[in-house]
């Protein structure tokens, strides 16, 4: 690519990333990698946090090596990806993700743009610096720390706009949404975690594009709401989307809800981010069983009322329900069975926490879901529905350490014996 521009190269003196506020194992495969000759930079997310004085989530690098050639070098290396291939190199619970610099692939074999325009691969190694930061999302997510001499290069004025406090796509905004339509999301996901104003032109795109967003497989979109909703600004995340119009694509049902002034659906979700948020800042376990089943719970509750009305009984009509409902969601986004299951059991627990007294309770008490269920009825009592005493009456009924410990039991029952390492879902990179 002849017309790439050149970058500003910060020296340390003038920029706060520091070796201290970086991982040792992510300091370890920099070094490694740059002892053996090859080019070798932090970037992304961890070198924007870090330039924001926040800590990263995870650390992300970029290197002129193969994923062969990276692989070589780290016993603890496993390459993944079919449409962007990566190399991890695992230290435990951490993964960190080292990508090769691609080269321009308009004619080449290894990269292909499938004819709407979206990249469907993207592996054409041996490109520069600058042609890696070209096909990066954000200016702010492309600039790189370079091991070597510690300074920050910046192609694309990141750190003005870091300064500023603004997401501004590298490149024309509109065709940036069409190679990735994800990009929208990931714009969304940025601004709501670092409090940065989205810039015009990616609103524009955004307009203009959004409904390519229709054509991302749901398992993807699944792992975008995670990150949306499940990393400690759902709330903002969620308001944002709706502001952009882009929660159609993530929950069709709910978004027709809002949309329509649908006052309970909104009090619920609110409800729900709030605590979801809440609990991840203190670092409680959150689920998306729970976070899915507020956000369905009215559409459930409408098409259960009908089948009630033909007769049914008030838990198989939620399951009749559930059935229905479903696989609208799931034509959106996916939901894996590990959280379809529990939502259905937190949705078909709540008639029974209205009816159940004496002994039925107490047994409800060693159900592994009681604990959801039980948040999940004080939630819908907040949104305003008239469930004060039933609430309380719950509250009183676990109060005893008898309770406590049934119900703690009972949820450690419910854990698998052996939690699975959660994998990093694959960098989509355009
Ligand atoms: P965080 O890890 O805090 O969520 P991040 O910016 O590191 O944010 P990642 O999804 O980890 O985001 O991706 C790492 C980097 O890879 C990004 O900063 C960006 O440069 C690039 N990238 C990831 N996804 C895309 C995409 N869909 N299009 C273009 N570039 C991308
Ligand atoms: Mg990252």
């Amino acid at each position: 690519m002849s017309n790439l521009p050149e970058p500003i190269v910060i020296p340390r003196s003038d920029h706060c990333v520091s070796r201290k506020s970086i991982s040792s194992n992510a300091l370890k495969v920099l070094y490694r990698l740059n002892e053996a000759g090859f080019a070798s930079y932090l970037v992304g997310g961890g070198v924007r946090d870090l330039l924001l004085e926040r800590h990263p989530k995870d650390f992300d690098i970029a290197t002129d090596a193969s994923p062969e050639e990276v692989k070589e070098l780290f016993r603890n290396c496993r390459l993944i990806g079919r449409r962007f291939r990566l190399a991890h190199v695992v230290f435990g619970r951490e993964i960190i993700e080292v990508a090769t610099f691609r080269a321009d692939h308009s004619d080449g074999d290894g990269g292909a743009t499938g004819e709407s325009g979206r990249i469907v691969r993207d592996n054409v190694f041996g490109g520069s610096l600058a042609e890696d930061a070209v096909r990066r999302d954000f200016t702010v997510n492309a600039m790189y720390y370079n091991i070597a001499d510690f300074s920050v290069v910046d192609f694309y004025e990141g750190r003005a706009d870091i300064e500023n406090r603004l997401l501004r796509f590298i490149g024309n905004a509109s065709e940036r949404v069409v190679e990735d339509p994800v990009r929208a999301l990931r714009a969304v996901r940025f601004a709501a975690k670092l409090d940065f104003a989205i810039d015009d032109s990616v609103r524009e795109a955004i307009d203009e594009h959004r409904h390519l967003l229709k054509e991302i497989p749901p398992a993807r979109l699944f792992e975008e709401v995670l990150k949306l909703l499940q990393s400690g600004d759902g709330q903002d995340s969620f308001a944002m989307l709706r502001e952009l119009d882009l929660l159609q694509f993530l929950f069709p049902l709910t978004a027709v809800r809002l949309d329509a002034g649908d006052g309970y659906a909104h009090a619920l979700a609110e409800l729900a981010l709030r605590n979801t948020d809440k609990r991840i800042r203190e670092e409680q376990p959150v689920t998306p069983a729970f976070i899915y089943a507020v956000l369905l719970w009215p559409d459930v509750v409408e098409h259960a009322a009908r089948h009630e009305a033909a007769g049914e009984a008030s838990i198989a009509a939620l399951h009749l329900a559930a059935d229905e409902i479903i696989p609208t969601q799931l034509s959106a986004t996916s939901l894996p069975r590990r959280y379809s299951v529990p939502m259905r059991e937190i949705w078909a627990l709540q008639p029974r926490l209205l009816k159940a007294r004496g002994k039925r309770a107490a047994s409800l008490l060693s159900n592994p879901r009681f604990r959801a269920a039980y948040d999940f009825l004080c939630l819908r009592n907040d949104a305003g529905e008239d469930l004060e005493s039933i609430c309380k009456r719950w509250e009183e009924l676990q109060e005893s350490p008898e309770s406590q410990a049934i119900i703690e039991a009972a949820r450690k029952q419910s854990r698998p014996a052996a939690r699975r390492r959660r994998r990093r879902p694959q960098a989509d990179k355009g």
